[in-house]
């Protein structure tokens, strides 16, 4: 047989490899949502209001009132790479802010449009500036603007044409993915206020007004059933403390809700959501699907926020630790008020 030539080594150009890892980043609308949502509270914004138009694809535009953009800073603000959050390795350490990696925005201009509309304080006007592939594409333009900052995605994966085929399927939709998000920023940042909205509905479907009751924020994202069926839940122990609110016996729905915070950051950490699960099933045989909102804290040095791409796991040091810990003050706290109500039943 005649020996078949390896095949040959190319370098990619640097668009495709762009556009690759943008694929990444911004896996879906949501994706995108949650990206901007996270730069808007690293702005210290107190006002955070979404649209969308099409399930994100043909507009996701979220604007805030935070301490906004520098004139000087556009022209590299869609590169990658560029931040304002991180200038070291080691600083990932010890980060607070949700952005670390100057990724997001770049990302966007790699897989949609890109319009930034921004101003700082003390200024009289803001500025406009639109993006592609990492680049402004004119000088910015002068506008009339509001405190804040407005970003707007246009023609998401215009460039991905499998991708967008894929969410174009109406079972794809991302809109429901978006409330949702939206819903667990707003009850954990209840010095915020959140809105999110279809492009041109009057209403929106998640509102949420600045407050300081975690509680009086959840009543008004979820709902009176869910908040009038909550117990308060507190852990302080070596190297964490958690809070938060979980449902009783009262509450019956067909599916888990776990919203789970790590020093600030939204995200999914399998392991104790079964484990919380396995002892709602345990404890509460008919009521076994529960509500969870929990905020743990330890210190930054043990979790590593930069396992994905996404950034929605992280890596706890001392996990099975904390599990435990979780998993026996929520079997304690069902187990007393299942026996307050089988008492209060009785008599
Ligand atoms: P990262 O958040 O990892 O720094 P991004 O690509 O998300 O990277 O954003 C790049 C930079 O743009 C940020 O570091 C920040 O300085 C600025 N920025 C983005 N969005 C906003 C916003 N809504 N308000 C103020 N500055 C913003
Ligand atoms: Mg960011």
């Amino acid at each position: 047989a005649i020996p078949k030539e390896p095949p040959k080594i190319k370098r990619l150009e640097e668009s495709v490899v762009n556009r690759i890892a943008a694929g990444e980043v911004i896996q879906r609308p949501v994706s995108a949502v949650k990206e901007l949502i996270e730069n808007s509270l690293d702005a210290n914004s107190t006002s955070i209001s979404v649209v969308v138009k099409d399930s994100g694809l043909k507009l996701i535009q979220v604007s805030d009132d935070g301490h906004g953009i520098r004139y000087e800073d556009l022209p590299i603000l869609c590169e990658r790479h560029t931040t304002s959050k991180l200038s070291k390795f080691e600083d990932l350490q010890t980060i607070s802010s949700m952005g670390f990696r100057g990724e997001a925005l770049a990302s966007m201009t790699y897989v949609g449009h890109v319009t930034v509309t921004t101003i700082t304080d003390g200024q009289l006007y803001g500025y406009r500036a639109t993006y592609r592939d990492g680049l402004m594409v004119d000088e910015p333009k002068p506008c009339a603007a509001v405190k804040g900052t407005q970003i707007m995605i246009e023609n998401l994966f215009y460039n991905m044409a499998a991708r967008r085929k894929t969410l174009e399927n109406s079972s794809a939709d991302d809109y429901p993915k978006i409330v949702d998000l939206i819903s667990r920023f707003a009850i954990h940042h209840i010095n915020v206020s959140f809105s999110c909205r279809k492009h041109g509905a009057g209403r929106a479907d998640v509102y949420s007004l600045a407050t300081c009751s975690r509680i009086d924020s959840i009543r008004s994202v979820y709902g009176v059933s869910v908040a009038r069926n909550l117990m308060k839940i507190e852990v302080s122990d070596t190297g964490f403390k958690m809070d938060g609110f979980i449902s009783d016996s009262n509450y019956i729905a067909k599916k888990i809700t776990m919203v789970l915070f790590i020093n600030d950051r939204l995200v999914d950490c399998s392991a104790l959501k079964r484990a919380i699960e396995i002892v709602y099933t345990a404890t509460l045989p008919k009521a076994s699907k529960p509500f969870i909102y929990m905020s743990i804290v330890l210190p930054p040095q043990h979790v590593d926020v930069n396992v994905h791409p996404t950034k929605r796991e992280v890596s706890l040091m001392n996990q099975e630790f904390i599990i435990e810990k979780i998993q026996s003050v929520v079997e304690s706290k069902l187990r007393s008020s299942n026996e307050s109500r089988r008492f209060q039943e009785q008599t």
